[in-house]
Protein backbone atom coordinates (compact mmCIF):
# COMPACT_ATOMS: atom_id res chain seq x y z
CA UNK A 1 0.00 0.00 0.00
CA UNK A 2 1.18 3.76 -1.06
CA UNK A 3 -0.25 6.92 0.05
CA UNK A 4 -1.33 9.34 -2.75
CA UNK A 5 1.30 12.42 -2.79
CA UNK A 6 3.46 11.07 -0.15
CA UNK A 7 6.81 13.47 0.21
CA UNK A 8 9.99 13.01 1.22
CA UNK A 9 10.66 14.66 4.63
CA UNK A 10 12.74 15.41 7.28
CA UNK A 11 13.46 11.32 8.59
CA UNK A 12 12.25 10.77 12.18
CA UNK A 13 12.97 7.53 14.51
CA UNK A 14 9.83 6.38 15.99
CA UNK A 15 7.97 3.46 17.42
CA UNK A 16 4.48 2.98 15.40
CA UNK A 17 1.38 3.01 17.89
CA UNK A 18 0.13 0.71 15.33
CA UNK A 19 2.15 -1.91 15.01
CA UNK A 20 4.61 -1.27 17.86
CA UNK A 21 7.42 -1.94 15.20
CA UNK A 22 10.04 0.94 16.23
CA UNK A 23 10.85 2.34 12.23
CA UNK A 24 12.86 5.20 10.87
CA UNK A 25 11.22 7.05 8.09
CA UNK A 26 11.51 9.61 5.78
CA UNK A 27 8.36 9.33 4.14
CA UNK A 28 5.20 11.32 5.14
CA UNK A 29 3.39 14.72 5.28
CA UNK A 30 3.46 17.99 7.01
CA UNK A 31 1.10 21.11 7.12
CA UNK A 32 1.95 24.49 5.68
CA UNK A 33 4.24 26.41 8.71
CA UNK A 34 5.56 22.55 9.16
CA UNK A 35 4.50 22.34 12.74
CA UNK A 36 2.54 19.04 11.94
CA UNK A 37 3.78 16.21 10.79
CA UNK A 38 2.51 12.73 9.51
CA UNK A 39 4.68 10.26 9.56
CA UNK A 40 4.30 7.09 7.64
CA UNK A 41 5.13 3.86 8.79
CA UNK A 42 7.71 1.55 6.43
CA UNK A 43 6.07 -1.81 8.22
CA UNK A 44 2.49 -0.73 8.15
CA UNK A 45 1.86 1.72 6.08
CA UNK A 46 -0.44 3.48 8.92
CA UNK A 47 0.40 7.59 9.26
CA UNK A 48 1.44 8.84 13.04
CA UNK A 49 0.96 12.38 13.58
CA UNK A 50 3.83 14.38 15.33
CA UNK A 51 2.60 18.09 16.69
CA UNK A 52 5.03 21.23 17.28
CA UNK A 53 6.33 19.35 20.39
CA UNK A 54 6.96 16.36 19.04
CA UNK A 55 3.43 14.80 20.57
CA UNK A 56 3.05 11.60 19.11
CA UNK A 57 -0.62 10.50 18.19
CA UNK A 58 -1.10 7.36 18.46
CA UNK A 59 1.33 7.05 21.13
CA UNK A 60 2.48 3.67 21.95
CA UNK A 61 0.34 1.27 23.69
CA UNK A 62 2.62 -0.12 26.83
CA UNK A 63 3.18 -4.04 28.00
CA UNK A 64 2.92 -6.74 25.92
CA UNK A 65 0.36 -9.24 24.34
CA UNK A 66 -0.56 -12.48 26.59
CA UNK A 67 -1.38 -15.61 25.05
CA UNK A 68 -4.32 -18.19 26.27
CA UNK A 69 -6.53 -15.19 27.76
CA UNK A 70 -10.39 -15.76 27.82
CA UNK A 71 -11.37 -13.13 25.18
CA UNK A 72 -13.07 -11.11 27.18
CA UNK A 73 -9.73 -10.57 29.68
CA UNK A 74 -7.74 -10.20 26.33
CA UNK A 75 -10.26 -7.32 25.33
CA UNK A 76 -10.14 -5.23 28.52
CA UNK A 77 -6.07 -5.86 28.85
CA UNK A 78 -5.91 -4.46 25.45
CA UNK A 79 -8.30 -2.04 25.90
CA UNK A 80 -6.05 -0.61 28.60
CA UNK A 81 -3.31 -0.37 26.95
CA UNK A 82 -4.41 1.11 24.03
CA UNK A 83 -5.78 4.04 26.46
CA UNK A 84 -2.49 4.49 27.72
CA UNK A 85 -1.46 5.37 23.69
CA UNK A 86 -4.29 8.02 23.62
CA UNK A 87 -3.11 9.65 26.99
CA UNK A 88 -6.63 8.14 28.81
CA UNK A 89 -4.49 7.19 31.62
CA UNK A 90 -7.41 6.80 34.18
CA UNK A 91 -9.54 5.24 31.67
CA UNK A 92 -6.32 2.75 31.48
CA UNK A 93 -6.05 2.29 35.30
CA UNK A 94 -10.06 1.65 35.93
CA UNK A 95 -9.94 -0.91 33.12
CA UNK A 96 -7.10 -2.53 34.88
CA UNK A 97 -8.79 -2.72 38.18
CA UNK A 98 -11.77 -4.12 36.37
CA UNK A 99 -9.54 -6.75 35.11
CA UNK A 100 -8.25 -7.76 38.19
CA UNK A 101 -11.36 -7.86 40.36
CA UNK A 102 -12.50 -10.45 37.23
CA UNK A 103 -9.27 -12.57 37.50
CA UNK A 104 -9.60 -12.79 41.01
CA UNK A 105 -13.50 -13.74 40.99
CA UNK A 106 -12.76 -16.25 38.57
CA UNK A 107 -9.85 -17.73 40.77
CA UNK A 108 -12.61 -18.11 43.60
CA UNK A 109 -12.30 -14.52 45.40
CA UNK A 110 -16.08 -13.51 47.15
CA UNK A 111 -17.77 -11.03 44.25
CA UNK A 112 -18.73 -7.72 45.30
CA UNK A 113 -15.49 -6.51 47.41
CA UNK A 114 -13.08 -3.44 46.23
CA UNK A 115 -10.39 -3.78 44.31
CA UNK A 116 -8.08 -3.47 46.95
CA UNK A 117 -9.69 -6.83 48.42
CA UNK A 118 -8.74 -8.14 45.42
CA UNK A 119 -5.38 -7.24 44.70
CA UNK A 120 -4.65 -8.59 48.21
CA UNK A 121 -6.48 -11.79 47.28
CA UNK A 122 -4.12 -12.50 44.32
CA UNK A 123 -1.29 -11.92 46.12
CA UNK A 124 -2.35 -14.45 49.40
CA UNK A 125 -3.20 -17.17 47.11
CA UNK A 126 0.11 -17.16 45.57
CA UNK A 127 -0.43 -15.36 42.20
CA UNK A 128 2.04 -12.89 43.20
CA UNK A 129 5.58 -13.82 43.09
CA UNK A 130 7.36 -13.39 46.80
CA UNK A 131 9.63 -10.65 45.31
CA UNK A 132 6.54 -8.95 43.94
CA UNK A 133 4.67 -7.81 47.20
CA UNK A 134 6.18 -4.22 46.91
CA UNK A 135 3.73 -4.27 43.87
CA UNK A 136 0.82 -4.99 46.19
CA UNK A 137 1.78 -2.33 48.55
CA UNK A 138 2.44 0.29 45.99
CA UNK A 139 -1.07 -0.58 44.69
CA UNK A 140 -2.80 -0.53 47.79
CA UNK A 141 -1.24 2.77 48.03
CA UNK A 142 -2.27 4.23 44.57
CA UNK A 143 -5.88 2.79 44.41
CA UNK A 144 -7.47 3.11 47.82
CA UNK A 145 -9.14 6.17 47.26
CA UNK A 146 -12.99 6.13 48.81
CA UNK A 147 -15.63 5.30 46.09
CA UNK A 148 -17.25 8.62 46.00
CA UNK A 149 -13.51 10.25 45.31
CA UNK A 150 -12.43 10.55 41.30
CA UNK A 151 -8.84 10.54 41.33
CA UNK A 152 -7.21 11.27 37.96
CA UNK A 153 -3.98 9.04 36.90
CA UNK A 154 -0.97 9.67 35.55
CA UNK A 155 0.50 7.87 32.71
CA UNK A 156 3.42 6.12 35.51
CA UNK A 157 0.10 4.99 37.83
CA UNK A 158 -1.17 3.22 34.23
CA UNK A 159 2.05 1.82 33.19
CA UNK A 160 2.73 0.33 36.56
CA UNK A 161 -0.82 -1.36 36.70
CA UNK A 162 -0.88 -2.70 32.97
CA UNK A 163 2.68 -3.97 33.43
CA UNK A 164 1.76 -5.50 36.77
CA UNK A 165 -1.61 -6.55 35.21
CA UNK A 166 0.89 -8.23 32.07
CA UNK A 167 2.45 -10.08 35.05
CA UNK A 168 -0.46 -11.59 36.84
CA UNK A 169 -2.06 -12.67 32.98
CA UNK A 170 1.12 -14.51 32.22
CA UNK A 171 1.28 -16.40 35.34
CA UNK A 172 -2.24 -17.66 35.23
CA UNK A 173 -3.52 -17.87 31.55
CA UNK A 174 -0.29 -17.85 29.58
CA UNK A 175 2.38 -20.09 31.77
CA UNK A 176 0.39 -23.38 32.31
CA UNK A 177 -0.88 -23.29 29.37
CA UNK A 178 2.30 -23.54 27.59
CA UNK A 179 4.04 -26.01 30.14
CA UNK A 180 5.11 -29.22 28.06
CA UNK A 181 2.82 -32.56 28.00
CA UNK A 182 4.82 -35.26 30.04
CA UNK A 183 4.93 -38.22 28.27
CA UNK A 184 4.31 -41.15 30.21
ZN1 LIG B 1 3.44 0.52 11.90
Amino acid sequence: MAWHSEMQIASRQFQCGFCGNKVATDKGFFNKDGKYIVYLCPHCQKPTFFDERANQTPGIAPGKDVGHLPPELEAIYNEARRCVSVCAYTAAVLACRKLLMHVAVQQKAEAGKTFIHYVEFLADNGYVPPNGKGWVDHIRKKGNEATHEIVLMKIEDAVELISFSEMLLKFIYEFPASVPIIQN
